[in-house]
């Protein structure tokens, strides 16, 4: 099969010419790769997998039959299908197992073998390639190795590239820094929060040129990019979207001109589901190469609206905005779809609150109440009210419109840093406006604590 003949071909190219290829194949001839190793998923996945032999059985679905995720019909798999067994996932014997971050006992293990890793370097290299990074570069990789994935597969990734590297997982900033200069790094790679400590440090102690700082594994704030790039004296800041279920990215950076990301389109088959007016929806995707443990439609619970026109940089292929959210964190309230992501990112563009903070919805009246709860301790609440607005207008335009339209009101709650947060997690958007009081003492929450809240709902 001619399709057959074609993945062979690419699985022997170098990252750099992988990465060449994303340039030039036209978005028909990706189509149909892309479509001939949906089936051939499927098809493994029927023949190999317990879960899936079973969940298609009951569903009366013909592995054979299928030519694309529409014929599935309602067919997805979810976090919890991998969380209440994973194994029965499993084709095929695995090498090595990475787990979901998070302590909850409710970790997501994903199995891997070990020619998939080399795959999955080879894929990455590629996008770090597409983003910038060159063979002749000397790569500082900060990803953390402790039982997730990032910091493993960046290394498999610059294994498969060629460069000159140290793997030295998420350690205390200031050791990269006192090697910056020792080893001429050149790359850094880590988690954005961790990139943004290591610039704060060289901009105290004195920076040296970067050529490129790559981040992945959470949101970066968008403020935080002009600074880095100036502490840095102009290195380049991308940022890539993966997670330990996708293995390698879906989502790089490789122009300026969008937001949000270009989808590697030939590894994964991206789908949206339930888009809202703004075309913004859950991103589901089904890996089209692994053997281990295939995901066919899996709901990743991420928020984001695909793009289908060319991007100006001129690489083919579907693109994908900034995340959102996330689906089982979302509430319709203030006239539109909310997330806590939205808000951590005005926040975090603000240097004199704390991390801590918590958004609190109640009704007054029939008046809808958005009610910003910050630590903070400034004394110029009026400036730091204004200072939001502005933030929330650059991000969230929409919000703001509706703010102007009258379709609710923002207060801003300022409580000493230290106050809000009383366990080990803040849930940081809290719906109290079809909330019952349970006692009379409870019937005005406005005079409580966030976080006292937080306990009786
Ligand atoms: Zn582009």
């Amino acid at each position: 099969m001619i399709w057959q003949f074609i993945d062979n071909a690419v699985d022997r190219l170098s990252p750099t010419n992988l990465s060449r290829i994303y340039h030039l194949t036209p978005p028909w001839l990706m189509g149909r790769i892309r479509l001939s190793r949906f089936q051939t998923t499927v098809r493994w996945a029927a023949e190999h997998s317990p879960f899936y032999k079973e969940a298609f059985a009951a569903r009366g679905i013909d592995a054979a039959a299928i030519k694309c995720p529409t014929d599935l019909k309602d067919f997805f798999t979810t976090p919890d299908d991998i969380i209440a067994d994973p194994e029965k996932f499993l084709c095929k014997a695995p090498a090595i197992v990475f787990e979901s971050s998070g302590t909850s006992g409710r970790n997501k293990k994903i199995f891997y073998d070990n020619a998939e890793l080399e795959q999955m370097g080879q894929i990455m290299a590629a996008g770090t390639m597409l983003m910038g990074a060159g063979l002749e570069d000397r790569v500082a990789n900060a990803f953390d190795f402790s039982m997730w994935i990032p910091g493993m597969l960046t290394h498999y990734a610059l294994m498969a590239g060629g460069q000159f590297c140290m793997a030295f997982g998420k350690v205390d900033p200031i050791e990269v820094y006192r090697r910056l200069e020792t080893y001429r790094f050149n790359v850094v790679m880590g988690e954005p929060t961790w990139l943004i400590r290591l610039t704060e440090i060289a901009e105290r102690q004195g920076s040296f040129p970067l050529k490129l700082l790559l981040g992945g594994a959470e949101e970066m704030p968008p403020n935080a990019i002009p600074w880095m790039r100036d502490v840095w004296q102009g290195a380049s800041v991308r940022m890539c979207y993966g997670s330990v279920e996708l293995g390698s990215a879906l989502g790089y950076q490789p122009c300026d001109q969008i937001d949000g990301y270009h989808i590697d389109d030939t590894d994964f088959l991206p789908e949206l589901l339930d888009p809202d007016a703004d075309g913004f929806g859950e991103l589901a995707y089904t890996t089209l190469r692994r053997r281990v443990m295939p995901l066919i439609r899996y709901r990743s619970r991420d928020v984001t609206r695909l793009i289908d026109t060319p991007c100006p940089c001129g690489i083919p292929g579907m693109r994908m905005d900034r995340l959102r959210g996330r689906r089982d964190e979302l509430i319709v309230a203030s006239g539109g779809n909310l997330y806590p992501l939205m808000f951590e990112s005005i926040f975090k563009a603000i240097p004199s609150l704390t991390g801590d903070w918590q958004i609190i919805f109640r009704l007054e009246g029939i008046r809808e109440v958005l009610e910003m709860n910050v630590e903070t301790t400034r004394t110029d609440i009026e400036t730091l009210e204004q200072e939001i607005h502005r933030c929330c207008n650059a991000l969230y335009p929409d919000l703001m419109k509706n703010l102007a339209l009258g379709i609710f009101q923002m207060r801003l709650v300022v409580h000493a840093p230290g106050t809000i947060r009383t366990g080990r997690k803040i849930k940081r958007m809290l719906d109290l406006r079809y909330t019952k009081p349970v006692s009379p003492l409870l019937a005005d929450a406005s005079h409580q604590s966030p976080a006292e809240v937080e306990h009786v709902v």
